[in-house]
């Protein structure tokens, strides 16, 4: 089609041997080596004088040839051209290996500018095999050399060389520019020709700087655009409307107020399921701020309207918790309600499915459970809407998988942690997104503290204190056992999932691997410690019956202090609950602990959370990150900021959806470096008003050509 797609081969002096070396970089047309990115420059612009290298570093030396370089074979049939060279400060010995032909090179008087590794040897400068570039006052040398990830067979000259041709080749494209030409103009944009050739070969700093922010605009964009149009084909599946949804009976029940924010997005669920086009709708809210409510309603909606619904938590303990606070509500709406879960017994699996399926009486209205949903015996007689809690627990597969299995339902997704929105917009942007952005009142904010080991001992006081007060605690450890590695499964899994969520690990910045606190051994460690108090575990290893018990005897108070891991991150509700202490809090993504941290303060109690982490001693990231806990209590805030601290490229590649992403066009190159997150939501919002307002790209169709090449999006809805 365009230049950019022609094959390597065509390239002058690049044979098949060549090409199939590129090949291995997965390089095989034109656009391909163009867009095969340095992975850094060389400074050659900053000379520095030869008594200011560290013997370490490579850097740009100015030189004078002294003397005549001379020639000396070494054993076999090496040999090695030696000359002297000087500056300023000093001068040096430069030495090269089998290039005789280089005493013809460096006449004595003539300056080059070398690039290498100066180091001291007896006293004496020398210089091994340095880069070289004949200098004059009128040369026009390069301030920046690229360095290109390599294969056998190719050499960075040779890169060089080939992305050279590549560009005059490409050059006449340069009006061809995908970007419509506002949004260029709008935020000083290059044009991508430019950007191509700067990222290659920059003509200053501030021109790379140009091409990188117009190359990562345009990853972003693209990426943004891909899952809105993969989206919008997505959402077209028809449903059985419900219209005669009815909040008031809900209301009524409630034992309290619904907050203008919940009823704004439950006003937005309701036009949606009143359409016959099926929802697809994800709402986001800061801890507590009441996002199950708006799932009940969904729920409501569609019995009202003679339909069934499902609501699928990611965990047992979740999924008991809802059905014990919504089956309440249901019942005196008269819903009729089950629980399904893994250890639900056969008989009432059978009994379940069959009341699902029924067309008479005893037709069950809601089902609430856990993946156990996902089940083959699980069959709606009347499907109507589908809620997924804590969506980012499940793989997109399970999400899919249910959908899949009710291809007519109307599809509501909660998230756990608030996402700040040009995130969820990139993240799940074939979801419409419903913001529960005010938190009910009369809540109190928790207390947030950041100590060090050495406040071990009045920690312990701290707990027997709010246990003598009545209230309970959660003590939070990464790991499960003292013996074992840091991980369970189940917590494994989390780690991987949060990655691939908001929150992201944080084993990059730490430098030492420390000695990690574990909910079997320090739960032992306190009982030994609190006499008196009543101290459990719990892990994602213990059977679920096991968690249970043990999770049901925190929550009627016989359990003073529950040492865990990460699994009661979830959803839990334990009112009574007053003190958090997150051990190793360095661990943990800041939107997690965000997310712990929300477990207490849901009753009157006073509430605290307390970070334990020898971090904080030190400055650096990880106690930048711990105070901005200490510091802030607003969800969303504090998502951002762990956006802006680590970069969105961190998690993003990983995290889009797995339909785009198994097309493999769509990689992140130079965004994955790229801290600038502002860039992203500009990149984002473009991206989504170009859609809305045409949302096939008709008016832009190399846009769409693109678009469609990096997400092997079918054709035939363009013409
Ligand atoms: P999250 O958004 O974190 O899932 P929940 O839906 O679990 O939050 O709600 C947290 C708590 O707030 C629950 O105990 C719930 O009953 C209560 N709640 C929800 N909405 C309101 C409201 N409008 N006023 C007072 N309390 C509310
Ligand atoms: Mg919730």
């Amino acid at each position: 089609m365009g230049i950019f797609d022609i094959d390597i081969k065509k390239l002058y002096g690049v044979g098949a041997v060549r090409a199939s070396a590129y090949a291995s970089l997965g390089v095989r047309t034109v656009g391909d080596l163009l867009s095969h990115y340095p992975r850094g420059y060389e400074d050659r612009a900053s000379i520095k004088l030869l008594d200011q290298s560290d013997g370490i570093s490579k850097n740009a030396y100015l030189l004078t040839v002294a003397t005549q370089p001379k020639s000396v074979r070494l054993k076999g049939r090496m040999t090695i051209t030696k000359f002297r060279a000087y500056d300023d400060s000093a001068s040096c010995e430069v030495s090269f290996f089998n290039q005789e032909y280089l005493k013809n090179v460096f006449v004595p008087g003539s300056e080059f500018r070398f690039y290498g590794k100066v180091e001291k040897k007896g006293g004496r400068y020398v210089m091994n095999s340095p880069a070289y570039e004949p200098y004059s006052d009128n040369a026009e040398l390069a301030p920046l050399v690229p360095v290109y990830p390599l294969t056998e067979g190719i050499s960075q000259k040779q890169i060089s060389k080939d992305i050279r041709s590549a560009l005059i080749l490409a050059a006449p494209d340069n009006d061809a520019d995908i970007l419509p030409e506002e949004i260029r103009r709008k935020y000083s944009l290059c044009t991508h020709y430019y950007a191509m050739k700067n990222i290659h070969m920059p003509e200053s700093f501030v021109a790379l700087a140009a091409a990188k922010k117009r190359l990562i605009f345009d990853e972003f964009f693209l990426f943004a655009l891909g899952i809105r149009i993969a989206g919008a084909k997505n959402r077209r599946a028809s449903a059985n409307p419900c219209e005669k949804a009815d909040l008031s009976p809900l209301e009524k029940v409630l034992p309290y107020t619904l907050t203008s924010a919940q009823r704004r997005v439950i006003g937005e669920i309701q036009s949606d399921m009143s359409r016959d086009v099926a929802m697809s709708r994800m709402v986001i809210g800061d801890v507590g701020s009441g996002k199950t409510v708006c799932a009940a309603a969904a729920m409501l909606f569609a019995v009202q309207s003679g339909r069934q619904a499902a609501l699928m938590a990611p965990t047992e303990i979740l999924a008991r918790q809802h059905y014990e606070s919504l089956g309440r509500i249901f019942e005196r709406l008269g819903v009729r309600s089950a629980l399904l879960v893994g250890a639900t017994g056969v008989a009432e699996k059978k009994r379940i499915y069959a009341a699902l399926s029924s067309n008479g009486e005893d037709r069950l209205d809601v089902v609430i459970g856990t993946h156990a949903l996902l089940s083959g015996g699980v069959e709606f007689a009347f499907p109507g809407v589908v809620v997924i809690d804590e969506q980012h627990r499940f793989g997109v597969g399970q999400r899919a998988a249910l959908a899949e299995k009710n291809p007519h339902c109307h599809i509501l997704v909660m998230s756990a942690t608030p996402i700040p929105r040009s995130l969820a917009l990139a993240l799940y942007g074939d979801l419409d997104i419903s913001n529960v952005d005010q938190i009910p009142p009369g809540r109190q904010r928790v207390d947030t503290f950041v100590v060090d080991e050495s406040y071990r001992e009045r920690l312990d006081g701290f707990i027997r204190k709010q246990v003598d007060e009545g209230g309970q605690v959660y003590v939070v450890c990464p790991a499960v056992e003292d013996t074992e590695g840091p991980f369970g499964e189940e917590e494994e899994a989390d780690l991987l999932l949060s990655q691939v969520g908001i929150d992201g690990n944080l084993f990059d910045m730490i430098e030492e691997p420390t000695k990690l606190k574990s909910a079997v051994g320090y739960s032992e460690e306190l009982t030994a410690r609190l006499d008196g108090v009543v101290v459990d575990f719990m892990h994602g290893k213990l059977k679920s019956r096991e968690k249970e018990e043990k999770m049901a005897k925190f929550v009627s108070g016989k359990t003073d202090v529950m040492v865990s891991t990460t699994v009661i991150e979830v959803g839990v509700n334990v009112p009574n609950a007053s003190l958090m202490i997150v051990e190793n809090a360095e661990r943990f993504g800041l939107s997690q602990l965000h997310q712990l941290r929300g477990r207490v303060g849901r009753g009157e109690r006073r509430s605290y959370c307390v970070l334990v982490s020898d971090a904080s001693l030190k400055p650096g990231k990880a106690r930048d990150r711990l105070m901005t806990m200490k510091n802030s209590y607003d969800g969303f805030e504090i998502a951002e900021r762990d956006l802006s601290m680590r970069g969105p490229g961190d998690f993003l590649p990983a995290s889009n959806d797995g339909r785009v992403r198994q097309s493999g066009g769509v990689r992140f190159k130079l965004a994955e470096l790229c801290d600038d997150t502002g860039l992203m939501s500009i990149a984002f919002d473009e991206a989504r008003s170009l859609i809305d307002a045409d949302p096939e790209l008709a008016g832009y169709p190399m846009l769409r050509a693109r678009v469609e090449n990096a997400f092997a999006l079918e054709t035939n809805s363009v013409n």
